[in-house]
């Protein structure tokens, strides 16, 4: 297995200036593993599994999706209830999601579960989900190469303790720049980022930065890229998520200590894969994703930054 990614898959309701969806297939694990199956595929990797849980409305035809997509699937588990809903909009240049709902349904009281095949997976991903349940399944792993790390500011709010433990245990912790920013409560970034950095106590701390790109702190020093210049913004939902997972299947394809120059390839691919996601409502993009359009956005994405 290279990739174990566990984090929420939900309903959706969205609104962005470009039009609403409601109940749109979502959630951090489905982005995350979309993304990371589509680079797997690519790849000829090892495999992409998820872990979650689903309540009893969920339709199979999206069960069907991720199988089709190549995401092993054993390690979702449906409860009685209904599935986690998030209801969110987006206003002017769409840069930050508002939170109108978050029900947790099934969430509550949830105790994942991995897999015992899937305990040593090459690379973990904790999307996306309250610290705690972060934590559960961390104890449960032993990720063979790297642990990865995502949040969001309503866990800085309400699981602040749980937070700061769950962070100094995984090798990569991926937030954006306002979550950095209110983390450290500080509102210069680059100082902020140190100051999650030390609360991290060491390793590597990506921080997203919308459409000013991503910033990277490495042992051996810090990496800045811009985004990809995308014309077609519909819906940003997801693009952190899928972010995310293209990093983590990019990670899994080596051994030993990441080195500043792999990390960077591996934010080239994040930042490229993610600028596909955000052209449609919800998974459309990156589940319909072509290989031919990936590698084309790629070289225009290397030709525009300079790299080779
Ligand atoms: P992103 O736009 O990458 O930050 O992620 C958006 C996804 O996160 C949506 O599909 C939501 O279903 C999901 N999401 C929103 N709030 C939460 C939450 N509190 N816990 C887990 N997932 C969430």
């Amino acid at each position: 297995m290279d990739v174990l990614i566990v984090g929420s898959l939900a309903y959706d309701s969205l609104e962005t200036p470009m039009g609403s969806r409601e109940d749109e297939l979502g959630g951090s694990a489905s982005y995350g593993g979309f993304s990371a199956a589509f680079h797997n595929r690519k790849n000829g990797g090892n495999g992409v599994a998820l872990v979650g849980v689903i309540g009893q409305d969920f339709k199979s035809e999206h069960l069907e999706w991720y199988q089709k997509s190549g995401l092993e699937i054993t390690g979702i588990e449906e409860k009685e209830g209904e599935t986690f809903r998030w209801k969110g909009s987006y206003h002017g240049d769409m840069a930050e999601a508002i939170t109108h709902e978050t029900q947790l349904n099934v969430f509550e009281n949830f105790q994942p579960k991995v897999p015992l095949d899937q305990t040593t997976p090459k690379v973990l991903m904790c999307a996306n989900l309250h610290p705690s349940l972060q934590s559960s399944v961390i104890s449960q792993t032993k990720a063979e190469r790297v642990s990865i790390l995502d949040s969001m500011n309503l866990w800085i709010n309400i699981a602040i303790e749980e937070l700061r433990v769950v962070i100094t245990k995984v090798d990569i912790l991926i937030l954006n720049d306002a979550e950095v920013k209110m983390l450290a409560s500080d509102d210069n970034l680059i100082r902020a980022a140190e100051s999650v950095l030390k609360m991290k106590q060491g390793g590597i701390l990506v921080v997203k930065r919308g459409e000013h790109g991503v910033l990277a702190l490495h042992p051996d020093g810090i990496i800045s890229m811009p985004s990809y210049p995308t014309l077609e913004l519909t819906d940003p939902t997801g693009c952190g998520d899928s972010f995310a997972g293209a990093m983590a299947q990019f990670l899994s394809q080596k051994t030993g200590t990441v080195s500043r120059n792999e990390l960077a390839e591996s934010l080239v691919h994040a930042t490229v894969t993610a600028s596909f996601t955000i052209e449609n409502f919800g998974t459309e993009r990156i589940r319909n994703l072509s290989e031919d359009e990936y590698d084309v956005r790629l070289s225009e994405y290397r030709r525009i930054t300079n790299t080779s």
